[in-house]
Protein backbone atom coordinates (compact mmCIF):
# COMPACT_ATOMS: atom_id res chain seq x y z
CA UNK A 1 0.00 0.00 0.00
CA UNK A 2 1.32 3.28 -0.80
CA UNK A 3 0.23 6.97 -0.83
CA UNK A 4 -2.43 7.72 -3.56
CA UNK A 5 0.02 11.02 -4.52
CA UNK A 6 2.65 8.79 -4.55
CA UNK A 7 1.37 6.53 -6.90
CA UNK A 8 -0.14 9.08 -8.97
CA UNK A 9 3.43 10.76 -9.49
CA UNK A 10 4.97 7.67 -10.38
CA UNK A 11 2.22 6.95 -12.89
CA UNK A 12 3.58 9.49 -14.62
CA UNK A 13 0.41 11.67 -14.14
CA UNK A 14 1.74 14.83 -12.36
CA UNK A 15 3.93 15.96 -10.37
CA UNK A 16 3.60 15.13 -6.50
CA UNK A 17 2.45 18.25 -6.14
CA UNK A 18 0.25 18.91 -8.14
CA UNK A 19 -1.29 15.28 -7.69
CA UNK A 20 -2.25 16.50 -4.50
CA UNK A 21 -3.99 19.23 -5.78
CA UNK A 22 -6.18 17.05 -8.08
CA UNK A 23 -6.84 14.41 -5.37
CA UNK A 24 -7.90 17.41 -2.83
CA UNK A 25 -9.98 18.85 -5.10
CA UNK A 26 -12.32 15.41 -5.93
CA UNK A 27 -10.66 14.83 -9.46
CA UNK A 28 -9.15 11.27 -7.89
CA UNK A 29 -11.33 7.80 -7.29
CA UNK A 30 -10.51 4.79 -6.56
CA UNK A 31 -12.41 1.83 -6.93
CA UNK A 32 -15.16 4.19 -7.80
CA UNK A 33 -15.13 6.11 -4.94
CA UNK A 34 -13.86 9.78 -5.07
CA UNK A 35 -10.90 10.11 -2.11
CA UNK A 36 -10.14 13.72 -1.21
CA UNK A 37 -7.87 12.57 2.02
CA UNK A 38 -3.78 13.40 1.02
CA UNK A 39 -2.55 10.03 4.04
CA UNK A 40 -5.47 7.72 1.82
CA UNK A 41 -3.20 4.49 0.97
CA UNK A 42 -3.84 2.32 -1.67
CA UNK A 43 -2.60 -0.87 -3.88
CA UNK A 44 -1.52 0.28 -7.17
CA UNK A 45 -1.42 -3.36 -8.25
CA UNK A 46 -4.86 -3.96 -7.02
CA UNK A 47 -7.08 -0.96 -6.83
CA UNK A 48 -8.34 1.01 -9.74
CA UNK A 49 -7.74 4.36 -9.84
CA UNK A 50 -8.65 7.58 -11.97
CA UNK A 51 -8.25 10.94 -12.73
CA UNK A 52 -11.20 12.84 -14.31
CA UNK A 53 -12.62 9.35 -14.74
CA UNK A 54 -9.61 8.01 -16.58
CA UNK A 55 -7.66 4.93 -15.49
CA UNK A 56 -3.91 5.14 -14.63
CA UNK A 57 -1.39 3.99 -16.40
CA UNK A 58 -0.44 0.92 -15.18
CA UNK A 59 2.63 0.16 -13.63
CA UNK A 60 5.93 -0.66 -15.84
CA UNK A 61 5.98 -4.55 -16.91
CA UNK A 62 9.65 -5.63 -14.88
CA UNK A 63 11.23 -9.20 -15.67
CA UNK A 64 14.41 -10.17 -13.39
CA UNK A 65 16.25 -13.10 -12.67
CA UNK A 66 18.74 -13.67 -9.87
CA UNK A 67 21.12 -15.91 -7.65
CA UNK A 68 18.96 -16.73 -4.93
CA UNK A 69 21.59 -17.84 -1.88
CA UNK A 70 20.33 -20.63 0.38
CA UNK A 71 18.70 -19.66 3.25
CA UNK A 72 16.08 -17.26 2.01
CA UNK A 73 12.30 -17.28 1.67
CA UNK A 74 10.70 -17.62 -1.86
CA UNK A 75 8.50 -15.10 -1.22
CA UNK A 76 7.90 -11.46 -1.78
CA UNK A 77 7.23 -10.61 1.83
CA UNK A 78 7.01 -13.13 5.11
CA UNK A 79 4.58 -12.48 8.02
CA UNK A 80 7.40 -13.54 10.55
CA UNK A 81 9.93 -11.23 9.57
CA UNK A 82 12.63 -13.68 7.58
CA UNK A 83 15.16 -12.76 5.04
CA UNK A 84 13.09 -13.13 1.41
CA UNK A 85 14.17 -12.67 -2.22
CA UNK A 86 12.92 -9.54 -2.74
CA UNK A 87 15.22 -8.17 -0.49
CA UNK A 88 17.88 -8.44 -2.63
CA UNK A 89 15.74 -6.04 -5.34
CA UNK A 90 17.76 -3.26 -4.01
CA UNK A 91 16.23 -0.40 -6.84
CA UNK A 92 13.13 -2.08 -7.99
CA UNK A 93 10.53 -0.16 -7.11
CA UNK A 94 7.45 -2.17 -8.57
CA UNK A 95 6.09 -4.56 -6.71
CA UNK A 96 7.41 -8.04 -8.36
CA UNK A 97 7.18 -11.71 -7.15
CA UNK A 98 8.72 -14.98 -7.93
CA UNK A 99 7.94 -17.13 -10.60
CA UNK A 100 7.54 -20.72 -8.82
CA UNK A 101 9.77 -21.82 -5.80
CA UNK A 102 12.79 -22.64 -4.90
CA UNK A 103 13.08 -24.49 -1.49
CA UNK A 104 14.70 -21.98 1.30
CA UNK A 105 17.64 -24.46 1.26
CA UNK A 106 17.88 -24.22 -2.77
CA UNK A 107 20.27 -21.69 -3.98
CA UNK A 108 20.57 -20.49 -7.76
CA UNK A 109 18.66 -18.77 -10.65
CA UNK A 110 15.33 -17.60 -9.88
CA UNK A 111 12.78 -15.26 -11.81
CA UNK A 112 10.75 -12.64 -10.64
CA UNK A 113 7.93 -10.13 -12.33
CA UNK A 114 5.09 -8.13 -11.86
CA UNK A 115 3.60 -9.30 -14.87
CA UNK A 116 0.60 -12.31 -13.44
CA UNK A 117 0.07 -13.44 -17.17
CA UNK A 118 4.37 -14.05 -17.93
CA UNK A 119 4.37 -15.88 -14.48
CA UNK A 120 1.16 -17.89 -14.61
CA UNK A 121 2.34 -18.79 -18.35
CA UNK A 122 5.95 -20.45 -16.63
CA UNK A 123 4.13 -22.46 -13.88
CA UNK A 124 1.01 -24.17 -15.72
CA UNK A 125 1.44 -27.77 -15.68
CA UNK A 126 1.47 -27.75 -19.69
CA UNK A 127 4.21 -25.15 -20.03
CA UNK A 128 7.09 -27.75 -19.87
CA UNK A 129 10.04 -25.33 -19.57
CA UNK A 130 12.99 -27.31 -19.15
CA UNK A 131 14.83 -26.79 -15.58
CA UNK A 132 18.54 -27.80 -14.61
CA UNK A 133 19.63 -28.58 -11.29
CA UNK A 134 23.18 -29.50 -10.22
CA UNK A 135 21.97 -31.93 -7.20
CA UNK A 136 25.80 -33.06 -4.60
CA UNK A 137 24.09 -36.50 -3.56
CA UNK A 138 25.00 -38.87 -0.44
CA UNK A 139 26.81 -40.97 -2.03
CA UNK A 140 27.61 -42.18 -5.80
CA UNK A 141 24.52 -43.94 -7.78
CA UNK A 142 24.87 -46.82 -9.66
CA UNK A 143 24.06 -46.01 -13.73
CA UNK A 144 20.91 -48.10 -13.15
CA UNK A 145 19.54 -45.81 -10.43
CA UNK A 146 19.98 -42.85 -12.75
CA UNK A 147 18.12 -44.85 -15.62
CA UNK A 148 14.84 -44.94 -13.16
CA UNK A 149 15.60 -41.24 -12.89
CA UNK A 150 15.64 -41.11 -16.91
CA UNK A 151 12.76 -43.10 -17.38
CA UNK A 152 10.17 -41.29 -14.74
CA UNK A 153 10.18 -42.78 -11.11
CA UNK A 154 7.33 -43.19 -9.03
CA UNK A 155 6.38 -40.40 -6.45
CA UNK A 156 3.75 -40.27 -3.78
CA UNK A 157 1.98 -37.92 -6.05
CA UNK A 158 2.40 -39.81 -9.45
CA UNK A 159 5.19 -40.92 -11.90
CA UNK A 160 7.67 -38.16 -13.21
CA UNK A 161 7.77 -37.58 -16.82
CA UNK A 162 11.35 -38.34 -18.05
CA UNK A 163 14.54 -36.39 -16.84
CA UNK A 164 18.19 -35.79 -18.16
CA UNK A 165 20.74 -37.05 -15.65
CA UNK A 166 24.55 -37.30 -16.11
CA UNK A 167 27.33 -36.99 -13.73
CA UNK A 168 29.03 -33.77 -13.10
CA UNK A 169 32.04 -34.74 -10.29
CA UNK A 170 32.40 -37.33 -8.01
CA UNK A 171 33.94 -36.58 -4.76
CA UNK A 172 35.43 -39.77 -2.83
CA UNK A 173 36.40 -38.12 0.02
CA UNK A 174 33.25 -36.84 0.81
CA UNK A 175 31.47 -39.93 -0.55
CA UNK A 176 29.59 -37.40 -2.23
CA UNK A 177 28.56 -37.05 -5.78
CA UNK A 178 27.38 -34.12 -7.98
CA UNK A 179 24.99 -35.01 -11.36
CA UNK A 180 22.83 -32.80 -13.52
CA UNK A 181 19.37 -32.84 -13.82
CA UNK A 182 16.81 -31.61 -16.16
CA UNK A 183 13.10 -31.61 -15.92
CA UNK A 184 10.37 -30.24 -17.64
CA UNK A 185 7.59 -30.24 -14.31
CA UNK A 186 7.86 -28.37 -11.26
CA UNK A 187 5.79 -29.96 -8.60
CA UNK A 188 6.82 -29.24 -4.96
CA UNK A 189 10.48 -30.67 -4.15
CA UNK A 190 10.50 -32.40 -6.94
CA UNK A 191 14.54 -33.35 -7.81
CA UNK A 192 15.12 -33.70 -3.32
CA UNK A 193 12.03 -36.10 -3.39
CA UNK A 194 13.44 -37.87 -7.17
CA UNK A 195 16.98 -38.60 -5.43
CA UNK A 196 15.24 -39.34 -2.12
CA UNK A 197 13.27 -42.33 -4.42
CA UNK A 198 16.71 -43.67 -5.12
CA UNK A 199 18.23 -43.26 -1.69
CA UNK A 200 20.62 -41.16 -2.83
CA UNK A 201 19.45 -37.74 -0.46
CA UNK A 202 20.35 -34.76 -1.55
CA UNK A 203 22.58 -32.22 0.18
CA UNK A 204 23.16 -29.45 -2.02
CA UNK A 205 21.09 -28.16 -4.97
CA UNK A 206 21.24 -25.49 -7.18
CA UNK A 207 19.45 -24.54 -10.16
CA UNK A 208 21.67 -23.25 -12.96
CA UNK A 209 19.16 -23.20 -16.57
CA UNK A 210 15.89 -22.35 -16.67
CA UNK A 211 14.67 -22.55 -20.42
CA UNK A 212 17.35 -20.86 -22.53
CA UNK A 213 18.65 -18.58 -19.45
CA UNK A 214 21.59 -19.53 -17.47
CA UNK A 215 22.82 -18.70 -14.52
CA UNK A 216 26.22 -18.09 -15.67
CA UNK A 217 28.95 -16.18 -13.57
CA UNK A 218 25.93 -13.91 -11.23
CA UNK A 219 27.12 -13.65 -7.40
CA UNK A 220 25.05 -14.76 -5.16
CA UNK A 221 22.80 -12.33 -3.93
CA UNK A 222 22.64 -10.40 -7.44
CA UNK A 223 20.51 -9.83 -9.75
CA UNK A 224 19.84 -8.57 -13.30
CA UNK A 225 16.98 -7.05 -15.78
CA UNK A 226 16.11 -9.98 -18.55
CA UNK A 227 16.47 -8.13 -21.84
CA UNK A 228 13.30 -8.56 -24.24
CA UNK A 229 14.59 -10.79 -26.69
CA UNK A 230 15.33 -13.13 -23.23
CA UNK A 231 11.55 -12.62 -22.03
CA UNK A 232 10.17 -13.56 -25.64
CA UNK A 233 12.48 -16.45 -25.54
CA UNK A 234 10.44 -17.64 -22.13
CA UNK A 235 7.09 -17.35 -23.31
N1 LIG B 1 13.39 -29.36 -6.63
C1 LIG B 1 13.58 -29.36 -5.31
O1 LIG B 1 13.56 -30.40 -4.67
N2 LIG B 1 13.78 -28.17 -4.69
C2 LIG B 1 13.82 -27.00 -5.34
O2 LIG B 1 14.02 -25.96 -4.71
C3 LIG B 1 13.62 -27.02 -6.73
C4 LIG B 1 13.40 -28.21 -7.35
Amino acid sequence: MERLQKILAQAGVASRRKCEELIQSGQVEVNGQTVTELGTKADPSADIITVNGKPIRSEKKVYLMMNKPKGVITSATDPQGRKVVTDYLEGIKERVYPIGRLDYDTEGLLLLTNDGEFANLLTHPSHHVPKTYLATVKGVPHGSALDQLKKGIKLEDGMTAPAEVEYYDVDPDNNSSTITITIYEGRNRQVRRMFDAISHPVVRLKRIRFGELGLQNMKRGRFRHLTPQEVKELK
